[in-house]
């Protein structure tokens, strides 16, 4: 029996016989429906018997010797196909060649023993030739279609990545890189060429050694890693970038290589800091708000009681204010509370705070006080410095400022307790004229 008649008779037993080969060596056969996979080599074994049964010319039979097809076949355009589809269902290229062979295995096998020893004939042997030339031509079309597909795909993520605004490159296990988006070469200034084989810390980044203890991690622990970083820009201007490390892992667990992508979110971090001031400050003054003097002076508490000093607060609050709003109405009041405003900012240290709790209070936080004399002297310059006329739309305005001073630990030792206490030295200083200063519990000295 010729060998395209045998194909035909014995196709159900030889793609019996082939599907359970397959399924041994195709992995990603599992995830495919087996009727497709199956359809798929019947439909390749027909076109072959069909090619085998085609009378064949000897320069043609020499093209095939030589791997060449003097036309594109059903089988040839099928194997075309094979490939493509291959390598969307995520076989490798050795898988995809697999199934052919495996295919040509079957074929062989079940034919030798249908000859039961018998010896071959000439015509038999023209046969296994031409049927091995249509299965490695059907090889070489699929690897040839799974390679230029796997190409077209290469460049399309490479375009998709060049264009990518965000930043991308990968490293190689010793934290190298092994491609940089333009994103990337643009940031850095460097062409890929200078970047490429280059690790994190050989390149100008303030960051650099952590980035590089980063990827490490990312390799020893297969888990992302995120954080955020500043990149100053050839502008001037600095650029954050929110960025992410992922493993690359290969089928077998192991990490093969490390993605590094990131996000400018300098316009984001501006608005959020944007937010987070408007939020923390009083916008009439431009000083810290009751919320961030809060903050500061919970902050100064506790680092005071660590260092077993003290935290003074002065409660400011200017004496007969209404009146100058009154007389002068209440665009120029806000003026002098701008004018109040820097004059008390520019009686302190820079360590120590100045807030507008609201309306015509102010408070000072002073950091660190051993003694009640330095706090008497800031009180003191306060006084002196709002006793200067403001000049506000061509009137010289008087102001004078009542102050109530508490001090941890003695007089309290909560933040709400403390600004309670100098609010009540503050009512004392007004009941005892304004215009002075006046302790909660009067100074041990
Ligand atoms: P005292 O000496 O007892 O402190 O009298 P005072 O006139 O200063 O009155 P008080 O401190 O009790 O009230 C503060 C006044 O400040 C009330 C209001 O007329 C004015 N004020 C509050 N907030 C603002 C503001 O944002 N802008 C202006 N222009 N005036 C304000
Ligand atoms: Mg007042």
């Amino acid at each position: 029996m010729r060998l395209s008649e045998f194909i035909l008779c014995d196709l159900e037993a030889i793609l019996q016989e082939w599907e359970s080969f397959a399924e041994s060596l195709l992995e990603p056969a599992q995830m495919m429906d087996k009727r497709a996979l199956r359809d798929h080599a019947k439909n390749i074994l027909e076109d072959v018997a069909a090619d085998l049964t085609e009378p064949q010319t000897e320069w043609a039979e020499t093209e095939k010797s030589k791997g060449k097809s003097d036309s594109l076949s059903n089988n040839d355009s099928a194997s075309i196909s094979h490939g493509k589809a291959r390598l969307a269902l995520g076989f490798t290229l050795n898988a995809t060649i697999a199934e052919y062979r495996a295919l040509r295995a079957s074929v062989i096998r079940r034919w030798q023993k249908s000859l039961l020893g018998n010896p071959v004939s000439d015509t038999e042997i023209g046969d296994i030739i031409r049927f091995n030339e249509a299965i490695d031509q059907s090889i070489s079309h699929s690897a040839t279609s799974y390679s230029f597909e796997k190409e077209q795909q290469a460049r399309v993520f490479d375009s998709i990545l060049s264009f990518l605004p965000d930043l991308s490159f990968t490293f190689t296990l010793d934290g190298r890189f092994a491609y940089v988006n333009k994103a990337t070469t643009e940031l850095f200034a460097h062409t890929s060429e200078q970047l490429v084989g280059k690790r994190l810390i050989d390149i100008d980044l303030t960051n650099g050694d952590e980035l590089q203890r980063q990827v490490e991690s990312v390799i020893l622990t297969k888990e992302q890693c995120r954080g955020e970083m500043c990149y100053p820009s050839q502008s001037g201007n600095s650029q954050f970038y929110d960025y992410l490390f992922v493993p690359v892992i290969y089928q077998d667990g192991a990490v093969e290589a490390v993605i590094w992508t990131a996000h400018n979110i300098t316009e984001r971090k501006a608005r959020e800091d944007e937010a987070w001031h408007k939020a923390h400050h009083d916008q009439l003054t431009g000083l810290p708000n009751r919320r961030m003097f809060l903050d500061r002076l919970e902050h100064d508490i506790k680092r005071s009681a660590r260092l077993g000093s003290s935290t003074a607060l002065l409660f400011i609050d200017i004496d007969h204010f209404k009146d100058a709003n009154d007389r002068l109405g209440h665009d120029a009041g806000d003026l002098l509370l701008r004018f109040v405003a820097d004059r008390l900012h520019s009686s302190i240290r820079e360590a120590d705070s100045v807030a507008r709790l609201g309306g015509d209070e102010f408070c000072v936080i002073l950091q660190d006080t051993i003694t009640t004399k330095p706090v008497e002297r800031v009180a003191e310059r306060i006084l002196t410095a709002l006793a200067s006329p403001f000049l506000v739309r061509n009137n010289s305005v008087h102001l004078s400022a009542s102050i109530g001073v508490a001090l941890t630990p003695q007089d309290a030792s909560a933040a709400d307790d403390l600004i309670r206490k100098a609010d009540q030295a503050m009512y004392t200083a007004k009941g005892a004229g304004r215009n002075q200063f006046s302790f909660f519990s009067t100074p041990p000295e």
